[in-house]
Order: C-alpha cells, then structure tokens, then sequence
C-alpha cells in the first residue's frame, strides 16, 4: 500500500519515521513544498555567531516519544542552563519573577493581598458547567480577575500568541480541564495528585504548570528535522507543493502544483489546516470549511544581540512575557543567550522578542526598520537596555500558530465523523490536538500504531 505524507514539518517528519520504523520497505513520499525540511522548526546560524530560532525554540523533557526519537536518531540534547527556570512577568512597571511554589506565591507580590486571598477561595469554588469555555473565563471564574489578568492571560499569548478570552481551557490545557472535572479544586486536585505520587514513590511529582526541562540541541532545532530528513533520503521530495487531492475508489490522485500527479491508497495531511483546506476543496468540501475557520494570527520575532559587558542588570532567567492589561506593544521577550549555553557569541545577550499575535496581530506585519525600532524601545523602557544593539535579525510568519478556540473539540469531532466518507485520508499537524513539537511526535506515534492495528 503506497502512502504520501503532505508537509514535512515535525509532524509529516515524525509520521514519516514512525511509519517506516514499524515498516522499513512501507512505499512512501513525503512532498514539502518549500525548498527545505522542518516547516516552523528553522534555526538560523549567521555570520557573527548568533543562534537564532525563526520559529520553534525548544521542547520541554516530559514527552517519551520526543525523548525516543532523539536518542534513535543518535542526537545529543542540549538541557537548558538552571537559570533558565526563573520566568518573569511585566507587572505596573517593572519585571517580577514568577514564583515557584505555594510558600513562594503567598510571599510574593505579584498579585495583591485580596488577589492572593481571591486565588486561595478557589478551594471552596463549585465546579463548573460549561462543556467549553474559555480560558479567561475558566480562569476568572476559578482564581479571580487579577490572578487571571497578571498571571494566565501572559501563557495564552506565551504559549499561542493567543488571545485568552478565545482561547478553549478544555482544549488548550486539557489536564487542567481534566483536574477540575476530577477533584473540583485545582488546588486541591494538585495536592491529591502530589500526595498519590509520593505515595507511589514517583519521582516526578504533578505540578500546575508545563513540568520537565527545555531541551534543543547544540546547534538549534533544525538538528532533529534535518536528521529526520536525511534518514528519509530521496523519499522526501522538496518543493513539491500539492494543490488538491481526489479520489477514484480506492487510490487517491495527489495533484501536484506543477500539473503532475501523484497516486496512492493512504494519504496523511501535515501541512498547515488552511494549506489542508486548499487541498480538500473538492474532495470533502465540508472538511475544508471547518479548516479554513482554524485562525492563524501572525506573529514576527526580532532578535537583537547586545554587548553583555554594557548590560547592567541581571540576565538570569528565561525572559519575560507581558499581560495584555498592560498594554505593551511586545508580548514578550527571551533571553536565548541565558537558556542555553552557545546561543550568542562569547560576551554578548540574545533577545528574542515577539510581537503580533492574536490580540495585535497587525502589529507584525509592520515594516522591519519599525519593528526594530518598535522591539529597542520596548526593551529600553522594560528592561532599561538602551542601546545600539550589535546584531539584528527579524523573521514573520503571516500564519503562525492554530488557535483552538471555543468549540475547538467539537469542530475535532464533526471533522473525524467526515472523514468516515474517506478511508486512508489522514489529518494531522499542529492544528489537531496539541499545537507543542512534543505533541506532534506524539501524535505522529499514535498515527503509527492505529495504522499498524487497522491493517
Ligand atoms: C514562532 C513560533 C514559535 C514556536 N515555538 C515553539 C516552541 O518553542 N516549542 C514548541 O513545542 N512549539 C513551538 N511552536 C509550535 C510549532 O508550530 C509546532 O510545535 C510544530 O513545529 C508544528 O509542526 P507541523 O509539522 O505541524 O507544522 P509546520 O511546521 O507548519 O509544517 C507544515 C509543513 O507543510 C508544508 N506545506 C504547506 N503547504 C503545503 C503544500 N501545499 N504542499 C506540501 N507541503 C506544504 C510547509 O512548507 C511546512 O513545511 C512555535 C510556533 C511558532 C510559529
């Protein structure tokens, strides 16, 4: 049985491998339609020694299946520097670390006194009844408006440069969905949680927020795709993009861009969900509409180097993310060169700082003198950096990240019963079910082993 993978992201790249581990003479292609493997993983090397990440910047050490992936294809891990644990928020005015543990919580000062109290009531808070809502109002419901404001509305646009009160809880963060329909109380939830693993002597204990250590590697993401393409070899085809896809009985035809076709009995979808909706038009129509309303907003990075001597203040962290109600025009910035070891060249910082996203989206499609400018001014009035920087670099994507908003699930679920009218096609990608690179080498093993049960 003949397969064709479309898009050769991590997902159509971790697909690709998992099936060929299961079945090493599987007829298979992968068609990219760019000129090179690895779609939003892309790390950029220049000449004067910056590493800089286009897109993904690292994956947390919590997934199995990435962990396996790497150590089949024979890469070393880079784990992140310690320091790299200390995260900051923008709050009235200054950078405040955000604290890492109850006792560090209730000193704290990031939220106010009867903030702090609002976010303890969540102990006696009923459960919800909303099959989806959003995270703001999960959020606002459960903590308070001010926990909500300084401290959840920052990860939705950490996380997915997302806007929070679209944004479903249940689908973005469905652990935390999960531990409410379970125990009611998050906060008691956790307790159980943590009292049960000590209990089973785990070693990792359940935490509220993404446990695990980043991890990348020595030269930047590109080393996992680029090690997955080259173990694809002439399977995977560059600069092939497909333009729709049909069907007569039980063969699909790929219709290539170029007027060429291609043929097969299983098909799996990897591009982005508006390229998959391109390509669905005429073959499942219904399909294509509901891909189509995925939002993508767009989001640009600017990265700056700058003479560490020069820098007066403290750079130990991982960076800092900015709440909406404080009306910044960055939604935050990392400090690359303090994450992991080789990200600047001796003596100098890397910043990456990203603007856009769902809430100010027009603000990335700004021309890039502007959003230099823009990101200087930002990290002098924040982080008092007010200087030439050495080294400047900037990257857009018009569409980033898929954003599952309220309804994201039932949107899943109408899709998969359409998708019964068409055995053998197959959609995945980050726009499915976990938008992290960890979650697309899962789903790419999940992928595997249903093909491996059905046939
Ligand atoms: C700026 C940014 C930063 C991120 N940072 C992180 C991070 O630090 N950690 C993390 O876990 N996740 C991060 N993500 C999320 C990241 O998007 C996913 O983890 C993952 O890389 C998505 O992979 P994918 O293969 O599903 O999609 P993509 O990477 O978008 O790959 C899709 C591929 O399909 C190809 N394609 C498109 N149309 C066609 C066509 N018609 N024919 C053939 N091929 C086609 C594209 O060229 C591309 O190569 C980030 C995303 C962005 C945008």
């Amino acid at each position: 049985m003949k397969t064709v993978i479309v898009g050769a992201g991590i997902s159509g790249l971790a697909t690709a491998h998992a099936l060929l581990e299961q079945q090493p003479d599987l007829e298979l292609q992968v068609l990219e339609a760019s000129d090179r493997p690895g779609g939003k993983v892309w790390t950029d090397k220049s000449s004067e020694g910056f590493l800089c990440e286009r897109g993904v910047n690292a994956f947390l050490n919590n997934k199995p299946e990435t962990l396996e992936l790497v150590a089949k294809l024979g890469l070393s891990p880079l784990a992140s520097c310690d320091a790299s644990r200390n995260r900051f928020v923008y709050s009235e005015g200054c950078l405040r670390q955000l604290p890492d543990s109850p006792p560090a919580f209730l000193a704290s000062n990031l939220l106010s006194l009867p903030g702090r109290l609002r976010v303890a009531l969540e102990t006696v808070i009923p459960r919800g009844n909303k099959s989806d809502e959003s995270l703001a109002e999960f959020a606002t419901r459960r903590l308070g408006r001010e926990a909500f404001e300084k401290l959840i509305d920052p990860m939705a646009s950490g996380v997915y440069a997302g806007d929070a009160t679209q944004l479903s809880l249940k689908s973005c963060f469905p652990r935390i969905h999960e531990v409410e329909n379970e125990y009611r109380s998050l906060i008691l939830g956790l307790i159980r949680l943590q009292l049960k693993a000590l209990a089973n002597r785990e070693s990792k204990l359940p935490s509220a927020g993404p446990s695990g250590q980043l991890t990348s590697f020595s030269g930047g993401m590109s080393v996992l795709t680029t090690a997955i393409a080259s173990k694809l070899g002439d399977r995977l085809q560059f600069a092939t993009p497909v333009a729709s896809i049909t069907r007569q009985g039980v063969r699909y035809t790929i219709h290539l861009s170029d007027g060429r076709q291609e043929e097969a009995e299983r098909v799996i979808l990897a591009a982005p969900a508006y390229a998959q909706s391109t390509m669905l038009r005429e073959l499942a129509p219904e399909i294509a509409g509901l891909l189509d309303n995925i939002p993508y907003p767009s989001l640009a990075i600017c990265c700056l180097g700058y003479k560490r001597e020069k820098i007066k203040r403290d750079l130990n962290g991982f960076g800092f993310l900015v709440p909406s109600r404080e009306r910044r025009q960055i939604l935050g910035t990392l400090w690359d060169a303090s994450i992991f070891p080789n990200r600047a060249p001796e003596g100098y910082a890397l910043f990456r700082t990203m603007i856009g996203g769902a809430r100010s989206s027009e603000l990335a499609q700004l021309p890039e003198d502007k959003l230099v400018d823009l990101t200087r001014s930002e990290i002098a009035s924040i982080m008092g950096i007010d200087m030439e920087p050495e080294f400047v670099a900037v990257y857009r994507h018009s569409k980033s990240i898929p954003q599952y908003v309220v309804r994201h699930a039932q949107r899943l679920a109408t899709i998969e019963s359409l998708l019964k009218k068409h055995p053998g096609l197959i959609l995945t990608g980050n726009a499915y079910k976990g938008v992290s690179l960890n979650d697309c080498v899962a789903n790419a093993y999940l992928i595997a082993r249903s093909l491996r049960a059905n046939s």
